[in-house]
């Protein structure tokens, strides 16, 4: 088997609830199932959202419920040059742009094109600076999503590696296979637009971060919950556009909160229980398919990466 590194990268924007714990342990028996190394990233790139101390106190939380990762973790706020690094590669392949627009511009700008089209809340962009700033002054930074169709010869593509399973792509469409979900596709150009890789109050998104810091680690398998299954096929056209190698992907079950969304802080999610560490691993892995376990932590752990094994096996 290829060398297997996984990881668990949270916000540190509230301690460690029912949901952030199953994929934590999702992520950490993927890890262990396939004698793999399990690391954890403190994605703090969106500092105006985040709390000071609460990546330490996350840590704590994984620690008390047996799930120690096997290297010091990383931290994004400490990462900025290596973003900065990727985001001038892309601007030297013209794959990135300046971009001056406001959400006002942008609403304005699709309503004379004569859509209306939002996705999860957002506008899809409609490449207004794709040719330009017109005079205006830049502010934030966007990746030319179209860049299959223009048939733009990109540097370095890397597709031989061996944790690639399916990619499959025609001019369009972003293909690939999640190891619970089967096989996904996305028009990103259409379905997503141009999108933002350094915000105008000069944060890297998100999409830029965890592909520089995914493939920095040497990451061959993400193992995060459903509701980022939707940000895959930027990430792995980010990949490409950077030349990086593509992970294989697993998307765990929501924990869902009384109001019938993901469980989040805004909806009352409350930071696990750590005095009874098996207690809130039982719950998250009722979630994940797996039964409740009584006695000791250690041998739960080692009961539920056995049947993991079984249910999540990685081909050759
Ligand atoms: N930091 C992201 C979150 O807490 C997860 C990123 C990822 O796993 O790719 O939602």
């Amino acid at each position: 088997m290829a060398t297997y590194t996984g990881r668990f990268a949270p916000s540190p924007t509230g301690p460690l609830h029912a949901g952030s714990l199953v994929a934590a342990l999702a992520s950490w028996l993927d890890a262990k199932a396939h004698s793999g190394q399990w690391l954890v990233r403190i994605e703090d790139v969106d500092t105006a959202r985040c709390l000071p101390g609460l990546g330490r106190l996350i840590l704590q939380q994984l620690a008390d419920c047996g799930l120690v990762p096997d290297a010091p973790p990383v931290v994004q706020s400490r990462r900025s040059a290596l973003y900065q690094q990727a985001l001038d590669q892309l601007i030297a392949q013209a794959l990135a742009y300046p971009c001056a627009c406001s959400r006002k511009d942008i609403e304005t700008n699709l309503r004379a094109q004569g859509h209306t089209s939002e996705r999860h809340g957002e506008l899809i962009y409609p490449g207004t600076c794709r040719t330009g700033l017109q005079g205006r002054v830049g502010r934030a930074w966007r990746l030319r999503t179209d860049f299959y169709a223009s048939n733009k010869p990109l540097a370095h593509i890397n597709t031989a590696r061996a944790a690639i399973q399916t990619i499959a792509n025609n001019d369009t469409h972003v293909c690939w296979t999640d190891r619970r979900l089967g096989l996904q596709q996305q028009n990103v150009p259409a379905e997503v637009g141009d999108f933002v890789l350094k915000r105008a109050d000069g944060c890297f998104a998100y999409q830029l971060a965890v592909v520089v810091d995914d493939a920095a680690q040497g990451i061959s398998d993400v193992v995060r919950g459903e509701d980022l299954a939707d940000n895959t096929a930027r990430q792995i056209l980010l990949q490409r556009a950077l030349g990086l190698p593509t992970p294989r992907y697993l998307h765990t079950p929501l924990v869902l909160g009384a109001n019938g969304e993901k469980l989040s802080k805004q909806n009352g999610a409350a930071p696990i229980d750590t005095t009874e560490p098996l207690r809130a691993l039982n719950s998250a892995a009722a979630v994940l398919g797996l039964p409740g376990q009584t006695g000791n932590l250690t041998d739960a752990l080692a009961t539920w990466i056995a049947m993991w094994l079984r249910r999540y096996p990685i081909g050759p």
